[in-house]
């Protein structure tokens, strides 16, 4: 029997529960198979099969690929090792005389990153706040080579409209990358909006179940999807096959997950929004979020990240950690359990106070990665810890 092939061209939804799916030849096992095998044998003198070395290709990571390159409508994805090796693999194109612009509140693993980077001269590196039209204007005269854009951006939830920066970017000469992992394919598709490539920390909603460190890049033409193949395999950042299998596994869920996440994650902010103890939420589903009608019109949905801030402060904070129940205390998000997570002392820490500052992450402020526990019990808890503030 030969795989189970929709009639039609898949739903996403489709395809995240059932790309590659009867599909094994050898036994016909539903579950796609994992190919340990580090070495594939030659069918003879200079003829080899479709995998030689697991550095250059697996069939679990390929098939985990091309399950995201058809979620993102790509052209094809390279899996790697980490979310920060995506975002290499993506910079290790650009040269001395290139000029990166990335926004001013990114991901605080990519600011590191992107400065480690800067530093030894591989590239110049802008920070910009991409949602002020001025400034972006005036980064985009320097002729950058990369314009890298993150939205909703951690953790602020600001939200900067793709479909506008990667017109402006493309007109610019630059290439456009987006760093999806807040959302996911199931709620926000950049290639659609004008981006050429799209990043993703598959640790995140991807995998979705906190036990896979990994990242993956997605391009838009299939040119740059071999260039990246080559250096991946060239610099060796590719994931592990385990760690494919248990992502592509976890993405067989990820769209009923998110979903129920997001509705869950709407109801804590209603009920944050209106508690004395918090004097701001950011997050995109609020009509008080500055950046509403921009998520409203490119994202499928709100995600189930949020933050807010406490009105007490960091004594509040201190206060909140050690008497919430239900949301654990750790870094990281996307996941099917709650989590908090302190900014300006955990996730952002290495940014430096005055970077914090001006990226306006304050003391006081907290980020809920929001899972799939029952919304009764996730209020209960978070009251416990608001009413101690
Ligand atoms: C976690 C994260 C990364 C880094 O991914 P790792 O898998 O931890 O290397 C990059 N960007 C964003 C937005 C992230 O949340």
């Amino acid at each position: 029997m030969t795989e189970n092939l929709s009639p039609g061209r898949p739903a996403l939804e489709t395809i995240a529960a059932s790309h590659g799916v009867a599909s094994d030849t050898a036994f016909g096992a539903v579950t796609p198979p994992l190919y340990m095998s580090s070495t594939y044998t030659f069918e003879g003198y200079d003829q080899p099969r479709a995998h030689d070395y697991g550095r250059s290709g697996n069939p679990s990571r390929d098939l985990l690929a091309d399950a995201l390159a058809k979620l993102e409508g790509g052209a094809g994805a390279v899996i790697t090792s980490s979310g920060m090796a995506a975002i290499d693999l993506l910079l290790g194109q650009f040269g001395p005389d290139d000029l990166v612009l990335a926004p001013h509140d990114c991901y605080g693993g990519t600011y590191r990153l992107l400065n480690a980077r800067a530093e030894r001269r591989q590239f110049q590196v802008v920070f910009v706040d991409q949602s002020n039209d001025r400034a972006l204007d005036a980064a985009l005269e320097d002729v950058p080579a990369l314009v890298l854009i993150e939205t909703p951006s951690n953790p602020l939830m600001r939200i900067v409209d793709i479909a506008a920066i990667a017109a402006k970017a493309k007109s610019a000469g630059a290439a456009v990358a987006v760093d999806n992992t807040f959302l996911s394919p199931a709620l926000q598709r950049p290639l659609t909006l004008g981006a050429d490539y799209v990043i993703h920390s598959t640790t995140k909603y991807l995998n979705g179940h906190s036990d896979v460190i990994g990242g993956a890049i997605i391009a838009a033409d299939p040119a740059q999807v071999e260039v990246l193949r080559k250096w991946a395999n060239v610099v060796g950042s590719i994931g592990a096959p385990f760690d494919a299998w248990l992502t592509l596994r976890g993405l067989r869920t990820l769209f009923p997950r998110i979903e129920r996440q997001q509705l869950t994650a709407t109801v804590i902010a209603n009920h944050l929004e209106h508690h004395a103890a918090v004097a701001r939420v950011h997050y995109p589903g609020l009509k008080s979020h500055p950046g509403h009608t921009i998520a409203r019109r490119q994202q499928r949905g709100y995600g189930a990240m949020l933050s807010f801030e406490l009105v007490g402060g960091v004594e509040a904070v201190r206060r909140f950690i050690s008497h919430v129940r239900m949301f654990t205390l750790a870094e990281s998000l996307g996941g099917v359990e709650s989590l908090v997570a302190h900014p300006a002392t955990m996730t952002h820490a290495d940014m430096g106070d005055e970077a914090r500052r001006i990226a306006g992450i304050s003391d006081g402020l907290l980020r809920l990665s929001v899972g799939l526990e029952d919304e009764r019990d996730l209020i209960a808890g978070l009251d416990l810890g608001l009413s101690a503030c």
